[in-house]
């Protein structure tokens, strides 16, 4: 099985019928691009930048930020999704104290607490922008809840690119920004978002947890983590649509995406692009290049549109394509 995966590395992802997908890996720092390549992802989905922040005392630099951006862009032939800083909820700060909150995964995270401290904020921006000349980049704004927000952190990007080229420093033109969708918010609100945003990348271990006010990080109720609800796949459904009636793209980066069942639904859906730790991208082709977008599609449709429980999409799902 795994020499037959193998020969699928240098492969595209495409359906019987001829749809294409994008197939790219989650990674958390340079030392997972050796990975990112043997598993034949096409590109990076989510960098998740917070090993950055996590590992030293002191915040990192924009020059430290700089060189580690530029070598994940220098490595990677294909699309480079980083992730602005995503901390708060489980994750804390040596250097950065947080102020304790009854509920911290409600509370000053990610963007909300980039926007509270612009000055941290803009140093990864700059950083971002100066190796933006190396690759593909795209950035994308974490916990998104209101276009304002996005409205905001975009424009303080717009003023450090403004910045470095007053400075004579070279920046892309090509620079994609998108946001996660992961609050129920922006996950309604898509149509709207769509308009102003290049991308969005939908976070399901996120938005699952906010949309069944679930913490998950709780195993008492981690029933409750039920990506095959129909309730989910009506969100990402509207989230996908959305992108598409503007020209604009949607990829996921949650665990879903590398899921087994998840091939034929997300595919189904139209999602462009799913995101994954690189160890699952080359069992997610074979199953995606063994599917029809087609049956995929009326598949899906029908889970989001008729089932009631997680557990007929899961059997739908079986009793149609053999995935369990
Ligand atoms: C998510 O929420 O689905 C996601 C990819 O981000 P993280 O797991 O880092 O919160
Ligand atoms: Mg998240």
């Amino acid at each position: 099985y795994k020499a037959e995966l193998k020969k699928l590395v240098n492969a595209e992802s495409k359906s019987t019928d001829g749809h294409k997908v994008l197939l790219v890996a989650n990674i958390g720092s340079p030392k997972d691009l050796e990975a990112v390549k043997a598993n034949g992802a096409e590109g990076v989905g989510l960098f998740r930048t917070e090993f950055l922040y996590m590992e030293n005392d002191d915040l990192p630099t924009e020059e430290q930020q700089f060189e580690v951006y530029k070598e994940v862009l220098e490595n990677v032939d294909g699309p480079v999704v980083v992730r602005t800083l995503d901390i708060g909820g489980d994750k804390k700060l040596p250097s950065l104290p947080l102020p304790e909150e009854m509920n911290p995964f409600l509370g000053v995270r990610a963007i909300r607490l980039c926007l509270q401290r612009p000055d941290i904020f803009r140093v990864q921006l700059r950083a971002l922008l100066r190796a933006s000349v190396y690759g593909d980049l795209h950035i994308m704004f974490p916990m998104i809840a209101t276009l304002d927000e996005f409205r905001q952190a975009k424009a303080i990007l717009l003023e450090e690119k403004e910045k470095l080229i007053n400075e004579g420093v070279k920046v892309s033109d090509h620079i994609e920004v998108g946001i996660m969708v992961e609050i129920p918010a922006s996950a309604v609100l898509a149509d709207q978002f769509a308009k102003e945003v290049d991308f969005f990348s939908i976070g399901t271990n996120d938005l699952i947890q906010y949309t069944f006010a679930a913490d998950r990080m709780s195993s008492t109720i981690n029933y409750l983590y039920q990506p095959f609800n129909p309730a989910i796949l009506r969100l990402v459904r509207g989230v996908i649509e959305a992108s598409h009636k503007e020209g604009k793209w949607t990829g996921m980066c949650g665990e879903m995406a590398g899921e087994a069942k998840a091939a034929p639904i997300l595919l189904g859906l139209g999602l462009d692009e799913f995101s994954m730790s690189a160890t699952s991208v080359l069992a997610q082709r074979k199953r995606i290049n063994s599917l029809s977008y087609e049956e995929s599609k009326a598949l899906a449709n029908k889970c989001a549109d008729t089932c009631r429980t997680m557990d007929d999409v899961v059997k739908i799902i079986k009793d149609e394509t053999g995935i369990e």
